[in-house]
């Protein structure tokens, strides 16, 4: 299934309320009728939070609720920007100078990342414009992965106006490498799912290479998905990138203190490959590297450091979050 396009349907867009309400509000936006709509779904991870950027597996799925944008593509080369949601402002730009604004976490800036990865995958200097309306469902910033959903949409679209074909699995490498562009790194789970989910299976993701496995739910299982309510804009605030760089520097420091081959390494994951251990040994790895540091023995940090849920031996060895077990370890 990763190796396939994304699907195409002949839908009959009267049938569809969502579909016919787009079209109606485009048309009365544009004053024309959308050549086609494309859909990317949100996410929920089921396990595995804060991992895929340090490399390790996760197991997430798609929900119901997605990015949905009609698209007429144009002759001119303008790119128009509308939404269905009034906080989301009109925005239009030439489709041959995109330019992202990461001091500046504004809607329409997901998009021209998604629009951005496919213009530079395809070496393409410009773009034939096009008029774009946005409907989106998916709670924003509320840990559904809506931005990833808009970006992926995007690069949909932009592939599709340019009548060029991708796999899934390099559509979501496309668009896990630019949504960075707004500011926000990220580890490529999102995007993943994005491309890859399926109807009535959770996909276990697994990077270098990227690939997704179907893990069966029980059937009748039913995931209620909270929403608190409490927003987190990931590209207006720095915690998650903070998150990030100290895993990433976590990762360079155990690599420099077990003589590696350091200023490349970015994630966890490369230093346990590199090192050939298991995941325990890469615990017992951060655990020596912490006592060498301070000058204590290891006796000393379980005991005087690490709270009990954070000490070794047997039963929650979490000495950092981001070294939980892989989805597949488990
Ligand atoms: P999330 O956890 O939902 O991915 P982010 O903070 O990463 O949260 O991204 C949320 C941002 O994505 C919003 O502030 C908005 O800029 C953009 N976004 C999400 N949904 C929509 C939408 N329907 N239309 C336009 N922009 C959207
Ligand atoms: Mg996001």
């Amino acid at each position: 299934m990763a190796a396939e396009s994304p699907a195409m349907r002949r839908v009959q867009v009267a049938e569809h309320p969502r579909l016919l309400k787009l079209k109606e509000m485009f048309n009365s936006k544009f004053g024309s009728i959308p050549k086609f709509y494309v859909r990317a779904p949100g996410r929920v991870n089921v396990i595995g939070e804060h991992i895929d950027y340090c490399g390790y597996s996760v197991l997430p799925m798609a929900i119901e609720q997605d990015v949905l944008i009609a698209v007429e593509p144009v002759k001119t080369y303008t790119l128009q920007l509308a939404n269905t949601n009034p906080l989301y402002p009109d925005f239009s730009t030439s489709a041959n100078n995109i330019q992202i604004d990461k001091t500046k976490a504004l809607w329409h800036n997901y998009f021209l990342c998604g629009l951005k990865g496919i213009q530079e995958h395809f070496g393409l200097s410009n773009l034939t414009g096009m008029n774009c309306l946005v409907d989106g469902n998916i709670p924003p910033s509320s840990g559904l992965s809506s931005s990833s959903a808009l970006v992926c949409c995007a690069g949909l679209v932009t592939l599709t106006v340019l009548g060029r074909n991708l796999s899934k699995v390099e559509l979501a490498e496309i668009c896990a490498k630019s949504e960075p562009y707004i500011g926000t790194e990220g580890g490529g789970m999102d995007q993943s799912i994005s491309f890859l989910a399926e109807e009535g299976t959770a996909k276990l993701i697994e990077f270098s290479p990227l690939r997704a496995t179907d893990v069966k739910l029980p059937s009748g299982a039913v995931f209620v998905i909270a929403n608190s309510c409490v927003e987190m804009n990931k590209a207006a605030t720095s915690h998650f990138n903070i998150r990030m760089m100290e895993c990433r520097l976590a990762a360079k420091l155990l690599a420099k203190y077990k003589n590696l081959q350091w200023d490349n390494v970015l994630r966890l994951e490369e230093v346990q490959a590199k090192l050939g251990i298991s995941l325990e040994e890469m615990l017992l790895v951060t655990e020596d590297e912490i006592c060498r540091c301070l000058g204590i023995s290891l006796e000393e940090l379980r005991t005087q450091i690490l709270s009990p849920n954070t000490q070794g031996g047997t039963g929650g060895r979490r000495l950092w979050y981001f070294l939980e077990k892989p989805a597949n370890k488990m």
